[in-house]
């Protein structure tokens, strides 16, 4: 049969995708699926993605709109890619439009035209000996670049390539255009030709078998844990198995979190591998991504390194998936469409028929369980691979003593002996700002932000109070608004607030503080890096940004200020987030020649758990604590989704969750419905808040269930004036 029809994906926030009519004067096989097409939509246009052709005799063509004009000649999706996405927008139940929309960078989303894959060039526009009498002879510059072009093949070259390897070289360029000696061109992309180096030395033995265990799966699916301590040489491993995978003529793609050092994890891979690595993160502009975006998928560049989306966008021939720190809890998106890259990493590459690695320090309880199970193969470094030796970790019982800002004397001593030794030492504290609330000692007024179930934490260097929650922020009053006394105490510490007590207490030591806010002030986190590397003796004080990836070789001693949340908190995953932030810290120490040692202020020294992981090491940790997830049927020995609602009205979510509850009954077997409960942050921006868990021992139920809830929720009275969204295995519960 024919198709006559186009079924496109349209990045909105509706189920279900749209059917056009082919553009006047086409037939629907004329079209390709994959290809891009601009649709009319409401009073507006749209940009969409051909995800099928088909012939539906349900619907009455007559109604239906022709789209407007195919964007691309060439789809920009293959087939089973466009599966893969729809595949994700079942399992997360997320509408399909937006899921396939965002495997393509936004430009391509917004706008109808695209960037040529093709490279910027300089031309001769002369010939060469013609072009070498205009110039004077003393202008030496100008007659190196005309020679260069008129060895290079055609008499071009890209514009990039001169720039980096001339720096400066901008003017000079200039000037030959002007006398017309030289034109833009575009240039043909090339492909980017590998030429690995080896490594300075000889992998260990553990490494060996990691790589060669690996390397015996290239071809198929399989996928494997790389447990290793911090500096015990995962990297290596990546790129020894990524040279394969190029050797294959295949491509690799190494997915980081997001606070990292992709730019250092660039350059090593660069290094070493002879080529080009695609970066793909945040803080690229729109034009940038799609160019990278387009030169991955067709092949150009075959190892692409990039934060959580990279996951969902096309790759020629994909043959090996890295996830690194792969418990970090950034591969989750957080808000909207809400997928894991991590779980996404593994659907991907069974998809592809390639191996995939998980490598991490401290592996996540769901990874451990897949190893546990026999679904995961376990590859293991436990050495440092330099030939440091593990850090020293010792708890610091703080019940009895005097805190001076939330330093103990004894962790202030251990501070000053590391300065005096010429060496660094490194202050951690998960929370940025001067103090976490701003209190009247007079009324017991205390900050609250007038939209949240949450303080406004004080800023001292910004002169602001400022919710982290909602992002209200408001100057610092001088008087207390509530009784008018000037009697106003920052209570407990922020980095802000550890920064000035230690600038005060060690004079003259270099002090960087590595958190949102100083980076965001002081440009780039890279130049605060310089510092440190350039000084002996230094303090860095930080948040968890300080715990990710970075390598500070001269840190001899860490002090981490506030272990004790992790340990009792609502959140039944906090005691696991605790330790991976607790060792990740700790693998900061020490990476050098010297020792290193880890002092971790806590006023529960006797706590099983963090005596567990201090004496025992994680392994013996994430067994305790996964024995308590199985006793509570946690996951990951069960299965979860999140229905979070909220509403400007107090009662309306309470009120929809609970008719929700009501339609869905009788439950099937093995799952369970938990709530409708106010949410841990009951009032956020303005909004009340309410949750409704659902949790199945198996998935099969779990997701039968999730596809009536879809069905029913927007159908209820209740759902008017209520935002909801659903979380597939959620990671947190705010
Ligand atoms: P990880 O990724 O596990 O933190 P890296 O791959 O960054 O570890 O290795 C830590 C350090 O050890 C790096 O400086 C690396 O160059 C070095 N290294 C890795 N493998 C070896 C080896 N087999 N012999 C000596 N040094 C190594
Ligand atoms: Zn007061
Ligand atoms: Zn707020």
């Amino acid at each position: 049969m024919t198709p006559t029809l186009l079924r496109v994906a349209l990045p909105v926030p509706l189920p279900g995708l749209f059917d056009y009519l082919p553009p006047e004067g086409e037939t629907a096989a004329d079209c390709r699926p994959g290809a891009r097409v601009l649709v009319p939509f409401g009073k507006g246009e749209r940009i969409g993605v051909i995800v099928a052709l088909h012939r539906d005799p349900g619907v009455a063509a007559e109604r239906l709109k022709p789209v407007h004009r195919v964007l691309d000649t060439a789809p920009l999706l293959d087939s089973s890619h466009l599966d893969f996405l729809q595949w994700v927008a079942g399992y997360y139940h997320h509408w399909p439009g937006e899921v396939v929309c965002s495997a393509l960078p936004l430009r391509l989303r917004k706008r109808p035209d695209v960037l040529p894959v093709a490279v910027a060039g300089v031309a001769l526009a002369v010939g060469p000996t013609e072009a070498l009498a205009q110039i004077p002879k003393r202008a030496a510059r100008q007659r190196e670049l005309i020679e260069a072009l008129a060895e290079a093949g055609e008499g071009r070259l890209s514009r990039q390539w001169l720039l980096e390897q001339s720096p400066g070289c901008s003017g000079t360029l200039r000037r030959l255009a002007e006398k017309g000696l030289i034109a833009p061109c575009e240039l043909e992309p090339e492909s980017t030709r590998y030429a690995p180096r080896a490594p300075a030395y000889a992998l260990n033995a553990e490494q060996a078998v990691a790589v060669s265990e690996l390397s015996s799966t290239l071809g198929g699916f399989a996928p494997f844990l790389l447990q290793g301590v911090t500096g015990s040489g995962k990297t290596e491993v990546y790129l020894q198995l990524v040279e394969q995978v190029l050797a294959r003529g295949e491509s690799a793609m190494v997915l980081v979190p997001e606070i990292s050092l992709t730019p250092q994890l660039r350059r090593r891979f660069v290094e070493r591998l002879g080529g080009e690595v695609a970066l793909l993160h945040s803080g690229l502009n729109d034009s940038e991504r799609e160019r990278t975006w387009q030169r991955v998928r067709l092949g150009l560049v075959r190892v692409v390194l990039g934060t959580r989306s990279t996951v969902l966008y096309p790759v020629d021939r994909l043959g090996l998936v890295i996830v690194d720190e792969e418990h970090d809890a950034s591969f989750k998106q957080q808000e909207g469409f809400r997928y894991s890259a991590r779980d996404l990493a593994v659907v991907r590459a069974r998809r592809a028929g390639c191996p995939v690695v998980l490598g991490s320090a401290t592996p996540s309880f769901e990874t451990l369980h897949n190893v546990a199970s026999g679904r995961y193969r376990h590859l293991r470094l436990n050495q440092r691979a330099g030939g440091a030796s593990p850090p020293d970790i010792r708890l610091l019982d703080v019940r009895d003593q005097p805190l001076r800002s939330g330093i103990s004397d004894p962790l202030m001593k251990a501070l000053r002996d590391t300065l005096a030794a010429g060496e660094q030492a490194m202050v951690f504290l998960n929370r940025r700002g001067f103090a976490p609330v701003l209190a009247c000692y007079d009324c017991g007024w205390v900050s609250d932000c007038p939209r949240c179930d949450a303080r406004q934490t004080v800023h001292r260097a910004a002169g602001l109070l400022w919710c982290h929650h909602c992002g209200l922020q408001r100057p610092i009053p001088h008087r207390c608004p509530e009784c008018g006394s000037a009697n106003l105490h920052p209570l407990g510490q922020g980095t802000e607030r550890i920064e000035q007590v230690l600038t005060e207490a060690f004079p003259g030591v270099p002090l960087i503080r590595v958190d949102r806010d100083a980076t965001a002030r002081k440009g780039s986190l890279q130049g605060l890096l310089d510092q440190v590397h350039a000084s002996e003796a230094a303090l860095l004080v930080g948040t968890q940004m300080l715990a990710k990836g970075h390598h500070f070789p001269r840190v001899t001693l860490v002090g981490v200020l506030d272990a004790d949340g992790g340990l009792f908190s609502a959140d039944y995953r906090a005691p696991e987030r605790m330790a991976q932030l607790m060792l990740q810290v700790a693998g900061r120490a020490g990476r050098g020649e010297r020792p290193g040692r880890v002092l971790i202020q806590t006023r529960y020294p006797d706590h099983p758990l963090l005596q567990t992981l201090v004496k025992a090491g994680y392994d013996a940790f994430a067994a305790a604590a996964m024995a308590e997830r199985q006793e509570a049927h946690w996951p990951p020995f069960s299965h979860q989704a999140l229905l979070r609602a909220q509403a400007t009205r107090q009662e309306r979510p309470t009120a929809f969750l609970q008719a929700l509850t009501e339609a869905l009954a009788p439950l099937p077997a093995g799952v369970e419905l938990w709530g409708p409960v106010p949410a841990p942050m009951a009032r956020r921006q303005g909004r009340y808040r309410a949750h409704l868990l659902v949790q199945a021992e198996r998935r099969e139920p779990l997701h039968a269930l999730l596809d009536r809830l879809m069905a029913v929720a927007p159908e209820l009275p209740e759902a008017r004036g209520v935002r909801w969204s659903l979380d597939v295995d959620p990671v947190d519960t705010l």
